[in-house]
């Protein structure tokens, strides 16, 4: 993974997408990537993989043995990413209000100037 975006912020929106969708259902591998794809994001195994692993090893995510080995990993939310979850929504909620409006932004620099003087 070596474009930039990717490494800087796309990796955490995958990261919540997939908490998004572990605390609605439940998530395999195969799944994710198709969900992703229909996003826009071709990630690749390799990508998606690790990145399941490693938020399981940081308690967001618990997976159980599948008990044959032709089936899926089925990742679920733990109470720990439950919670990671609630603060990420409220920062993209807050995020989103001042990012995704241009118009207001422009506004409250010019009100900030006027004031400036
Ligand atoms: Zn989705």
């Amino acid at each position: 993974m070596t474009d930039p975006v990717v490494r800087e912020f796309l990796l955490a929106f995958w990261k919540i997408h997939i908490l998004h969708h572990a605390e609605e259902d439940g998530v395999y591998g195969q799944w994710m990537l198709e969900e992703l794809r229909r996003h826009g994001y071709r990630l690749s195994p390799g990508t998606l993989y690790p990145l399941l692993a490693r938020m399981a090893r940081r308690g967001w995510l618990r997976s159980n043995q599948p008990k044959r080995s032709r089936d899926a990993r089925v990742y679920r939310i733990t109470p720990a990413g439950s919670d990671v979850l609630k603060r990420l929504r409220a920062s993209l909620a807050e995020l989103q209000h001042e990012v995704a409006k241009p118009d207001s932004r422009r506004l409250r620099r010019r009100t900030a100037r006027r004031a400036a003087r």
